[in-house]
């Protein structure tokens, strides 16, 4: 595959690029230079029409398709996507400003991993049979729900589409897919890769936009289903409107996640983790252990151990293979980082590293801001309580067990939490009582496809990846099967 940035159309509909031109424009930029690589447009009402119509004339044939069938197509996507992986990492890394180091294990092998794994376990899914006495039974079919929608964030582009597409198309439907405006080219690139593999045309479009697309999307009457990755308030409105229709729906929202450091942890762990979980990404991820939790016996080591290590992450030019740390999404999503870095230090807490705008020689005209952390940070701080989606981490000081769970799920969101100890008991106790969807134990952020993930409260409803994403894009028929004639007193 060759890396052209300039796509041959803004949207891809019925299996091949589209354009229309009367659409707003899109510009596409690359965050380390402030460069334009490419200008989209959003899509008009007629690209709209056009592809709710194709992805209905494809699910119907795809439905029809043996899920053995569903699952070779899917598989061979993840073959393409394995084999290209070097040119989509590249395309990942300008459209988001991803490092490259980043990229070539992240995104299009995590994609490759969703349709691996929806594609093998379809075939073996079954139904339900359920005897009744006197040789009736009961089974139950899953269904496909029809054409569902993906409506993607901008920090894991190509990982968002195929996390939504996989378990949508093993369970026999057909997908619209409408990108973020911020990161609008690899979706693209992922839905050639669909028809090269053999899908129908339409069975996965792409169609961009900003949020009044998807909105006109999400109130379509041909679509069944959508699944949001966005923010809190992008979701009340998405799952508002999707509810006046009755529509199924998928949240996963943002977060404000723990990670809970006791004094008995493996220090270097805790600390690799909690950079990892603040400042991969450069602190664009949903589930980032934000407010970092360290027990007083071991804040002070932690803190000093932190800092060093956080001074050595090498800042530049994404494109670099030894860069670890790259610019931010856009100049507004900078500056929101700056600002909430602002406001920490106004509201009372200790700026002990990073948090200021820099210009590696490299990239100077980059959206870069350097990894922050705060010490001295208490609950009460809107950097302790809002989501910045940048790379700024809160340490917080704990002396109690009980007083830090209280303090960890004293939030509206719910998507994520982490606990570092050698004590197993203590581990499996404070899990238990941690208001997360998903949680990790001596470990952060990870998501391999076969493990659930999701969140609660604010954070979301359903989950992707595993068994159970496939529940979220099907529904379950019920056939009672009668074996002697109809008892009635009529
Ligand atoms: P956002 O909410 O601004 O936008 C998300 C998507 O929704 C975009 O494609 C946007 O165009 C679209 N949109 C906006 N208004 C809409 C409307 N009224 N109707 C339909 N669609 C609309 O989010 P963002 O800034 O792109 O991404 C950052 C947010 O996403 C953060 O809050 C982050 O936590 C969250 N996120 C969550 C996960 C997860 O899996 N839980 C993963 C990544 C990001």
């Amino acid at each position: 595959m060759s890396l052209s940035l300039t796509p041959q159309g803004s949207h891809f509909v019925d299996g091949a690029y589209v354009e229309d031109a009367d659409g707003a424009v899109i510009d596409v930029i690359f965050p380390a230079t402030g460069e334009q690589m490419a200008k989209l447009h959003s899509a008009t009402t007629a690209i709209v029409e056009a592809a709710v119509e194709s992805a209905q004339r494809a699910q119907r044939i795809w439905a029809a398709v043996s899920p053995l069938e569903r699952g070779r197509v899917l598989q061979r996507a993840a073959q393409l996507i394995r084999e290209n992986n070097e040119a989509l990492s590249e395309l990942e890394t300008y459209d988001t400003g991803k490092p490259i180091q980043e990229t070539l294990v992240a995104d299009a092998t995590s994609g490759a991993d969703s349709l691996e794994f929806f594609g093998g376990m379809i075939a073996a899914d079954s139904g339900q049979y359920i005897p009744l006495g006197g040789g009736d039974f009961a089974l139950t079919k899953r269904e496909p729900l029809g054409v569902c929608l993906g409506i993607g964030a901008w920090n894991y582009p190509t990982q968002i589409a195929c996390w939504k597409a996989a378990p949508a198309l093993a369970g026999g439907n057909a997908m619209i897919f409408k990108p973020s405006e911020t990161t609008p080219l690899c979706a693209l690139k992922i839905a050639e890769i669909f028809i090269e593999a053999g899908a129908p045309k339409g069975l996965f479009n792409v169609v961009q936009g900003y949020g009044d697309v998807g909105a006109m999307l999400v109130n379509h009457p041909g679509i069944e289903k959508v699944s949001l990755t966005g923010s809190v308030p992008t979701g009340r409105k998405v799952a508002g409107a999707a509810a006046a229709a009755l529509k199924h729906i998928t949240m996963e929202l943002g977060g404000k996640s723990p990670i809970l450091v006791f004094e008995d942890a493996d220090i270097e762990s805790a600390i690799g983790a909690a950079m990892l979980g603040n400042f991969y990404s450069s602190g664009q991820i949903c589930s980032n252990g934000t407010r970092v939790f360290v027990h007083e016996a071991i804040h002070d080591r932690f803190v000093a151990r932190l800092t060093e290590r956080t001074e050595s992450i090498l800042i530049g030019d994404p494109r670099n293979p030894d860069v670890q740390y790259g610019p931010m999404v856009t100049k507004a999503q900078m500056q929101i980082a700056l600002d909430y870095i602002e406001i920490g230090k106004a509201e009372g807490a200790t700026l002990q590293t990073g948090g200021v705008r820099v210009s590696p020689s490299d990239a100077p005209d980059g959206f870069f801001v350097s990894p922050a952390v705060f010490i001295g940070v208490t609950d009460d701080m809107r950097i302790a309580r809002e989501e910045i989606f940048g790379p700024v981490m809160s340490v917080l000081k704990f002396a109690s067990e009980d007083e830090v769970v209280a303090r960890a799920n004293a939030t509206e969101f719910g998507l994520a939490a982490g606990i570092f100890t050698q004590d197993i008991t203590r581990a499996h106790r404070v899990i238990d009582r941690l208001e997360a969807g998903t949680c990790w134990i001596n470990t952060y952020n990870q998501t391999p496809v076969q493990m659930p993930f999701g969140g609660v409260k604010a954070s979301g409803f359903g989950r992707e990846n595993s068994a159970a994403a496939l529940d979220h894009y099907t529904q379950l028929k019920s056939v009672y099967v009668a074996a002697g004639p109809v008892d009635s007193p009529y």
